[in-house]
């Protein structure tokens, strides 16, 4: 079931998505060689609760830290250690989420540490395209295919690969509510978008694959090729006209792109 949010939901959802945009930009700042994930997570955690908010991955079907961490060939549920020290030119995702006044909010975002190669730079601007161009498709009389589609086209005209084991989802109270939303064509042209439906779309590209394994941690996500993965997602909002993005405030629509 898909559910609808009434405006005092909405504006919790937005007020969620602002402390989350907050924690992200003050994680990424960290990103630099010779830090572990470990160290993110911790700094993450902190920033969370201090604002008042949970860490929602924290503990969610078991999983053991406030964000996931994955790194190059990683694609999601990276587990962060005192063990993985971020090198020169590797690029991570960090994925976080957090839950404010029981209401929830999704957003991860690739960035390198310290210089990257000119591919590893594509790859990350091609995936935020992806989303950019999904997310534009997310208004009143279009369908969720819409978005799928794309997302796909733009990763394809880029010579890149959806993955496509993995997909974005409604989310409100829960963090993962139906209706699932997928990256890429499929053959229903899916439900039509509605006026104040809230979903996190999350995009994951990568160089060579669109095929992906799950590692014996039984959590991180890899290609199965090893070629780099870009991952990007916001929270949005569904409204008259293009989305609202509650997890990235004062974002504002360029009329021309
Ligand atoms: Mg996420
Ligand atoms: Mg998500």
């Amino acid at each position: 079931m898909i559910f609808i949010k009434n405006p005092v939901q909405i504006q919790k959802m937005r007020d969620a998505g602002k402390v989350l945009y907050e924690v992200l930009q003050r994680i990424v700042s960290q990103v630099k060689p010779g830090i572990t994930t470990k160290e993110l997570d911790i700094f993450a955690e902190n920033l969370i609760r201090k604002a008042n908010a949970i860490p929602s991955f924290l503990g969610y079907m078991g999983f053991p830290a406030s964000i996931c961490t994955s790194i190059n060939q990683q694609v999601v549920h990276g587990i962060p250690s005192h063990d993985v020290v971020l090198n020169e030119g590797d690029i991570i995702s960090i994925d976080c989420g957090v839950i404010l006044d029981g209401w929830q909010s999704d957003s991860a975002i690739t960035v390198g540490v310290g210089k990257i190669s000119a591919e590893a730079e594509k790859l990350i601007k091609v995936t935020e395209e992806c989303f950019f161009a999904g997310v534009r498709q997310a208004v009143l009389g279009k369908r969720l295919g819409d978005l799928g589609e794309a997302i796909q086209n733009h990763a394809e005209k880029n010579g890149f690969y959806v993955i496509k084991n993995y997909t974005g989802h409604g989310i409100g109270k829960d963090m993962h509510e139906e209706p699932s939303v997928y990256n890429y064509r499929t053959n229903r042209r899916g439900i039509r978008f509605m006026k104040n439906m809230t979903l996190a779309v999350e995009p994951m590209i990568a160089i060579g694959t669109s095929e992906t394994k799950v590692l014996n941690d039984e959590w991180t996500v890899e290609t199965t090729d090893g070629s780099l993965c870009s991952h990007y997602e916001h929270t949005i909002l569904i409204n008259d006209g293009l989305p609202e993005l509650l997890s990235y405030p004062g974002f504002t629509w360029k009329e021309d792109a």
